[in-house]
């Protein structure tokens, strides 16, 4: 078995271990199992945030398949299994009348992944929306429930993040119950609805917007479409402060022309967000870009890096490290991965 069949930019090597958990006692006993015999441990969702070594991972993986959607007390409040699909989830709180998710259509991977690096797209975040996160402590060996406040939630980022402690069992959204969708906040879809930023339209309408938005960008995991190879977005934005985002103003005025303005997001604080993929493009990388060994830039977003047929890890991150360090020569800024990486460091 090669971890490369349970990646959506299908690399990686074998496991010395594979367990699939169907249920959360499977989960926490073969986790606790593993932890008993001082086992790695590498908790398997839907890999598509996952880049693994050529040599695989040593100790077991811990693939989480748990089913279960619940509704809670309250209207809109559905609680919601590790192991399940999380567009499927989206899907259906569209169909059930429940907003908050819609602009999230599209993510693969599962939704006890989605605490983890608060996945987000187009305006949304899994941090709107999350109440309660409940989880297994490998540490303290105890199952704990904590509320969205405790979890440590920022661009993608949150205390679940890196720590290797906690094992997501389920989690819990409080959703608005109205057909109509969150206020669209991103201009690109905004743009996409016809609508101005901040109206609303039907949640259906948004998740179908977003899925074809995302489908022109490769962003959709489409088995006949080989720029879908990926883990996503490759790099965050970089998050700069007035300081930094000045450096980056100077450094296009002399590499792209005087009158050149870095595109940014406000981040809060005085932080502005700059879009990785405009950095990476002006500082010399095309989409569809190749080295030659099988690792390259989707034809469709200057983002996602994908693997072909003769790719390697060791392909994919040496592409990754060419980018970071022609962005870093161009602007000054140094790129950080998006995606976990196992065994490997860029
Ligand atoms: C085409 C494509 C588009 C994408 N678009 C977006 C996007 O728009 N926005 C975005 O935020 N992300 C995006 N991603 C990244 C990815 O889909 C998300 O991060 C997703 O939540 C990962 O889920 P997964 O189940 O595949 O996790 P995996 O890749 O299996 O795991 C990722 C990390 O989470 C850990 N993990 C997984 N499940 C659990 C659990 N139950 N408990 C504890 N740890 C766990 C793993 O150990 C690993 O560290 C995209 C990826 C692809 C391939």
């Amino acid at each position: 078995m090669k971890l490369a069949d349970y990646t959506t930019v299908r690399l990686g090597g074998p496991a010395r271990g594979f367990v699939r958990a169907s249920t959360e006692e499977e989960l926490i006993e073969a986790v606790r199992a593993a932890d008993a015999s001082g086992e790695p441990v590498l908790i398997l969702g839907g890999g598509s945030n996952l880049v693994v070594a050529d040599e695989g991972f040593d100790g077991i993986v811990i693939q989480v398949a748990t089913r279960g959607v619940s509704h809670g007390a309250g209207p809109g409040v559905l609680t919601v299994a590790a192991g399940e699909d999380w567009d499927a989830v989206v899907a259906r709180t569209v169909a059930e009348g429940l907003a908050g998710l819609e602009c999230l259509s599209g993510i693969p991977g599962l939704a006890g992944a989605t605490p983890i690096q608060n996945v987000g797209a187009y305006g949304q975040e899994v941090s709107q929306t999350i109440t309660q996160v409940r989880g297994y402590d490998r540490k303290t060996r105890e199952i704990f429930d904590i509320p969205n406040e405790q979890c440590g939630f920022g661009y993608r980022s949150s205390r679940f993040r890196g720590a290797d402690r906690f094992v997501v069992l389920s989690v819990t959204f409080g959703l608005a119950v109205q057909v109509r969708s969150a206020p669209v906040r991103y201009a690109e879809l905004a743009a996409a609805l016809g609508v101005s930023p901040g109206d609303q339209v039907e949640s259906i309408q948004a998740r179908s917007a977003v899925i074809e938005l995302r489908q022109r960008k490769g962003m959709v995991i489409d088995p006949s479409d080989p720029d879908t190879r990926s883990v996503g977005s490759f790099f965050v934005n970089p998050v700069l402060d007035a300081a930094a985002l000045r450096a980056v103003e100077t450094a296009a005025r002399v590499r792209c022309g005087a009158g050149t303005t870095v595109p940014r997001f406000d981040a809060g604080d005085g932080l502005v967000k700059v879009p990785a993929a405009w950095l990476i493009e002006q500082a010399g990388f095309a989409k569809g870009y190749s080295p030659g060994d099988g690792a390259r830039i989707s034809s469709k977003h200057t983002l996602a890096l994908v693997s072909s047929g003769s790719a390697t890890t060791a392909g994919l991150l040496a592409l990754a490290r060419e980018i970071r360090d022609g962005v870093i020569d161009a602007f000054g800024v140094s790129l950080t991965p998006e995606p976990v990486l196992i065994g490997v460091t860029l």
